[in-house]
């Protein structure tokens, strides 16, 4: 028998999205290269996702979600989780503090990814914070006592996002994405009600193709498109990490920014964390 050392342990990642198709919109690039280094991917919706159409609600569209949630998951081999909190009704309250703690101490993450505070929807926002919250409490054994509190905090960050109000996203981490993209499009596709029915409704799009090939083309085309909209702002983070040379051929990415409330990783812990990135020379 042979025991791993910490180091060579399978990395554990958790994603923490408000809604079953957050964390593969995301970080579905991420957790495509971590599952592909044979590493432990979780995603979580907090959220029943049982508002996310314009025309069905309620149990008909959790039951519909969580089949695609499934689907997406088993795409990469990771494990999923559809929570039973009410979509568009999220608040950041003690329960939900507790139930993060006890669900992130339970799975022992090395790294945990979640919204920020500061986003359009206020289920990112109340997850956002709940997630903060929770961070340091886990290291406390006084609080959720009935599972073990965490001796090694491990390290968060948040999932990009476009706001800039109070503050911006600052990209600790980019990460190309292009080996996976396909990989993350087919999670995508997964979630057919919202990337063929009520995303495209609710931002006034023209008509959705119906045909397999057709849809595929649609998704990677919005896809492209989403990915060079966003690519000006994390420019000169793409120029620092993969320098000059290379900056015009990194154009598929997902970032992240570390956050400074939990375990602060030096150079070598984010180069393990993030073994697809260059390592950084600081
Ligand atoms: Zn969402």
């Amino acid at each position: 028998m042979t025991i791993m050392s910490e180091s060579e342990a399978p990395l554990r990642l958790l994603i923490l999205g408000a809604h079953p198709d957050d964390a593969e919109y995301s970080a579905g690039g991420l957790a495509a290269l971590y599952r592909s280094l044979g590493y432990v991917v979780r995603m979580v919706s907090a959220t029943n996702g049982e508002a996310g159409h314009h025309k069905t609600y309620g149990p008909k569209l959790v039951e519909r979600r969580k089949l695609e949630a499934a689907a997406a998951a088993a795409v990469i081999g990771a494990e999923h989780e559809v929570g039973d909190e009410r979509d568009g009704r999220l608040w950041n309250t003690e329960e939900l503090r507790e139930r993060l703690i006890r669900a992130i101490r339970t799975f022992r993450p090395d790294l945990v990814l979640s919204h920020r505070p500061q986003d359009y929807h206020p289920d990112h926002r109340s997850l956002g914070q709940a997630v903060v919250d929770a961070a340091y409490l886990l290291t406390v054994p006084a609080i959720c006592p009935d599972v073990p509190h965490l001796t090694k905090m491990p390290v968060f960050g948040a999932m990009f996002d476009r706001f800039t109000r109070p503050c911006p996203f600052e990209p600790t981490v980019v990460i190309d994405i292009a080996p996976v993209w396909d990989k993350k499009l087919a999670m995508l596709e997964s979630h057919e009600s919202q990337f063929f029915e009520w995303l495209p409704y609710n931002m006034g799009m023209p008509a959705i193709p119906f045909n397999k090939e057709q849809r595929r083309k649609f998704l990677d085309k919005w896809m492209r498109e989403m990915a060079t909209s966003t690519r000006p702002s994390l420019e000169s983070a793409i120029k620092r990490i993969y320098g000059r040379d290379m900056c015009d051929k990194v154009q598929l990415v997902e970032a992240f920014e570390i956050s400074q409330y939990a375990h602060e990783p030096d150079r070598d812990l984010l180069h393990r964390l993030f073994p697809m990135m260059p390592k950084q020379p600081y």
